[in-house]
C-alpha cells in the first residue's frame, strides 16, 4: 500500500466572508505549487453554503483578486455568473442532506440542545463532553444540532506528502456538529460530500485545520466513502501577521482589496507574502510567487 497514485485533483476553497487577504494568497500559491508538481488540476471551489456569512461583495473579491494578480485555475466557476448558476454549493443541497440521512439510517447520530455557552460553560476549552449523546432527543425535534457519535474513534491514517501518518482523534473534535441548529449541513460534512463529488484528492490548507482533516477522515468512513481516505493532505505552516497574530478575515491592512486602493502591484504583494514565508527574494509574478513557496 506504500505506493500511492499521484494526485490529480485539488482545489481553492475561499469562504467568501471576507476579502481575501496574504494568507489565503500564500495557500493558494502552496496549492498551485503542489499541483504543478504532481501535474494536478485545481478546481475553484467557493465554501458559501453558510449564506449568513456570504456575502456577494466577496464572491466578486474572489474573481478580481484572481485575476488581479494571474492566479490560475482549471475546474470551477470562470466569473460571478457561472458560480451562481452551476458552482455555487446551494446546488448541491439534496447531496448533504443525503449524506446526513444516511449517517442518521445508520444511527451514527444524536440531537443536542446544547447552546454554545453550556458547551463552553463544561469544558473551557469547548470540547463537547458528549452532554446529549444517550438522551434520545428526537432528531426531528426543533432547534437541535446533529452530532455524529465519535466515542468509538480510534486513531486515524492520514495519507501525507512525507507518507502515512497516524493521529489520535482530536479532543477539540469529539462528536463534532454535522447539521447546525438552523437545519443546515455543518462545514465538515459539506466539505467531505464535495470534495468526494468532485473527486479531490489533493488536500492543501493550513496546519490549524489539521483536527478538521481527522473529522473529515472520520466522517468520511461513516458515509462508506473509501475517495478522501486516499487523499494527499498538505498542512502548510500559517502567515502570522506584523504582531505575530494569525491573519484572518477581519485583518483589514492584509487584504489584497486593502493593498491594492493603496496603489500596491501584484509585484509588491507577491514580494510582501515571499518575505512574510522568510524568502528575501522578488517573484516577478504568479508562477514565480508559487515556485519560491514549494519546499
Ligand atoms: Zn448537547
Amino acid at each position: 500500500m506504500e505506493h500511492q497514485c499521484s494526485p490529480r485533483l485539488t482545489r481553492f476553497a475561499p469562504t467568501p466572508s471576507g476579502y481575501l487577504h496574504l494568507g489565503n494568497i500564500m495557500s493558494f500559491a502552496i496549492t498551485s505549487a503542489l499541483a504543478s508538481e504532481y501535474n494536478a488540476r485545481i478546481l475553484l471551489r467557493i465554501d458559501d453554503f453558510d449564506r449568513d456569512r456570504t456575502n456577494p461583495q466577496f464572491i466578486k473579491d474572489i474573481f478580481e483578486t484572481f485575476a488581479f494578480l494571474g492566479i490560475e485555475w482549471h475546474a470551477g466557476p470562470l466569473d460571478v455568473a457561472g458560480y451562481e448558476s452551476t458552482f455555487s454549493q446551494i446546488h448541491r443541497t439534496q447531496l448533504y442532506n443525503s449524506a446526513l440521512q444516511q449517517l442518521r439510517e445508520a444511527g451514527k447520530i444524536y440531537a443536542c440542545t446544547c447552546s454554545r455557552v453550556q458547551v463552553i460553560k463544561a469544558d473551557a476549552e469547548g470540547t463537547y463532553k458528549g452532554t446529549c449523546r444517550h438522551k434520545n432527543i428526537p432528531l426531528d425535534a426543533p432547534g437541535v444540532c446533529w452530532r455524529i457519535n465519535t466515542e468509538e474513534a480510534g486513531p486515524l491514517s492520514v495519507n501525507t506528502q512525507k507518507g502515512i501518518v497516524l493521529a489520535d482523534f482530536p479532543h477539540n473534535m469529539r462528536d463534532f456538529i454535522v447539521k447546525r441548529k438552523d437545519g443546515f449541513p455543518a462545514y465538515q460534512l459539506i466539505s467531505v460530500v464535495d470534495d468526494t463529488f468532485f473527486g479531490v484528492d489533493l488536500i492543501v490548507r493550513g496546519d490549524d485545520l489539521f483536527p478538521s482533516t481527522l473529522a473529515q477522515l472520520y466522517l468520511a468512513a461513516q458515509l462508506g466513502n473509501t475517495t478522501l481516505a486516499k487523499a494527499m493532505f498538505y498542512h502548510h505552516h500559517l502567515l502570522v501577521d506584523e504582531e505575530g497574530k494569525k491573519m484572518s478575515k477581519s485583518a483589514g491592512s492584509t487584504s489584497v482589496h486593502y493593498l491594492r486602493q493603496q496603489g500596491c502591484t501584484p509585484q509588491d504583494i507577491f514580494f510582501r507574502i515571499a518575505q512574510m514565508a522568510g524568502e528575501n527574494v522578488r517573484p516577478a509574478g504568479w508562477q514565480q510567487l508559487c515556485a519560491i513557496l514549494q519546499t
